[in-house]
């Protein structure tokens, strides 16, 4: 598999946090303060779908995309309360986190309805955020590297994105998420390694070595730069530290190798 340099992707999912008018100001100030770093990285903001239209507008003069934190996989229909990903696409979206372990623990969803979405949102041009990970009991029990074969494979059966570019992967082991307890640099690493494997098996080798993995699950401005110059790791899907403009501008520094961290 060559090795092709890959443009970090750094997210912020910022889950259910924040009302319409802060998060209009929390926008405000990441644009402000990443200004300089939005060229260098491709920034991406997962705000509620409340905050979309607004954050939209925002994000149009700057360099950061916008995601959505979820959709269903149907085009339309009677889905009350449900958005579908041409609704996100319209309302300003590029992409779209599918599979997080909240959705898949609260909301029952399982690989197959993972895979449901993901097609759809690619048929609809958005691009997805396939998350996976595993559970405490998963890793002591030695199926790290099972679990999120499965999720990989079954979550992206029948696909075939046009470019590596849209697609992207987040491992997010379960343990790790909202819990300060972060994966060590070699753990997330070497789990990366094996879904780069993987993705050669599906697709290819160019594909496997341009797709980026992004690592979730209690990324701080002090664990970053470790985390993300190791070879695989190529962004961070960040939850709790991007409710924080200066939090998250610290990440993507650290992330680009601005400052220690
Ligand atoms: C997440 O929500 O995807 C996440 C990784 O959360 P946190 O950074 O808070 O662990």
């Amino acid at each position: 598999m060559s090795t092709a340099s890959r443009r970090l992707i750094i997210a912020g999912n910022w889950k259910m946090h924040t009302d319409v008018v802060d998060g209009a100001s929390l926008v405000a100030e990441v644009v402000e303060c990443t200004a300089s770093l939005a060229l260098a990285a491709d920034l991406v903001l997962c705000p509620p779908f409340t905050h979309l239209a607004v954050a939209a507008t925002q994000l149009s003069r700057s360099s950061i995309s916008l995601g959505a934190q979820n959709m269903h996989q149907a085009p339309e229909g009677a889905y009350t309360g449900e958005v579908s990903a041409r609704m996100l696409l319209t309302s300003g979206c590029r992409y779209v986190i599918l599979g997080h372990s909240e959705r898949r623990t609260y909301f029952d969803e399982t690989n197959h309805s993972v895979n449901e979405k993901v097609k759809s949102a690619i048929a609809a041009g958005l691009t997805p955020i396939l998350c996976v990970g595993e559970t405490l009991q998963d890793r002591e029990a030695g199926r790290t590297e099972q679990v999120v074969d499965e999720q990989v494979r079954q979550g992206l059966s029948d696909t075939k994105p046009e470019s590596a570019e849209d697609l992207v992967l987040a491992y997010e082991p379960v343990w790790a998420i909202g819990t300060g307890r972060v994966a060590t640099p070699d753990q997330a690493d070497r789990v990366h390694g094996h879904l780069r494997t993987v993705i050669a098996d599906m697709y290819d080798d160019d594909f496997a070595s341009r797709i980026r993995i992004q690592y979730g699950g209690s990324v701080k401005p002090e664990n970053a730069g470790a985390l993300m110059s190791r070879p695989h790791i190529d962004g961070a899907l960040v939850g709790g530290a991007s409710l924080d403009a200066s939090s998250f501008e610290a990440i993507v520094r650290a992330g680009l190798g601005f400052d220690g961290g």
